[in-house]
């Protein structure tokens, strides 16, 4: 069920690394902030009812 999953992420999300939970812009492969590779994606209200 998960259509646009990716594309919604990339384009919706903001990355938030797990370490210091600093938001890092979706393109991010690893937090600006200490380096942590783990991020993940900060889901926001997409949702259209
Ligand atoms: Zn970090």
């Amino acid at each position: 069920m998960a259509r646009f999953k990716e594309a919604e992420n990339r384009l919706l999300n903001k990355s938030v690394c797990m370490s210091c939970y600093a938001t890092n812009p979706p393109k991010a492969l690893k937090c600006r902030k200490c380096g942590y590779m783990k991020l993940r994606a900060k889901a926001k209200e997409s949702r259209k009812s």
